[in-house]
């Protein structure tokens, strides 16, 4: 029988001035940007947590601890990547992944096809594996009134 494995990633970064906003490893231009220590993709973020808890391999702050210096700006495709490489490893692969990003704006429609194709591409899958959607929340909380953004992640991982 086929052993299959569920994951949820939910991950939040702060909108500021002055960053690159980057989603799904996608520099989008836009005025402001997400705060954090690597290059804050919240939406490879959450997937990174789904994986990461699919396969029992904890979170990614475990895995690339904030205050590691290597990992200062560093792009998050990378450490999907290498969130890949621990899944291919412990034998896992994955089955398809759906995440869903929580911003009032920009409108990320365009911009869609490109994340799920960097993302697949890091994880060496296809890019049909990985849907991105996008919501307003109606202008209602953090995301709502532009502090930040939300992403949530499901994956399903086979062995
Ligand atoms: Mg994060």
């Amino acid at each position: 029988m086929t052993n299959l494995r569920i994951g949820h990633g939910y991950d939040v970064h702060r909108l500021v001035e002055g960053r690159k906003l980057i989603l799904g490893g996608v520099d989008i231009p836009w005025g402001r940007g997400l705060l954090g220590h690597s290059d804050a993709d919240v939406l490879t973020h959450a997937v990174m947590d789904a994986l990461t808890g699919a396969a029992r391999l904890g979170d990614i702050g475990k895995l690339f601890p904030d205050t590691d210096p290597a990992y200062a700006g560093i792009s998050s495709l990378k450490l999907l990547a290498e969130v890949g490489r621990l899944l291919n490893e412990r034998g896992y692969q994955v089955v398809n992944i759906d995440a869903t990003l929580l911003a009032q704006a920009p409108k990320v429609g365009p911009y869609k096809q490109e994340m799920a194709e960097n993302m697949a591409r890091a994880l060496g899958i296809q890019p049909d594996q990985v849907n991105v959607k996008a919501t307003t929340e109606e202008g209602l909380g953090f995301t709502g009134d532009g502090s930040g953004m939300a992403a949530h992640a499901v994956v399903l991982l086979e062995m």
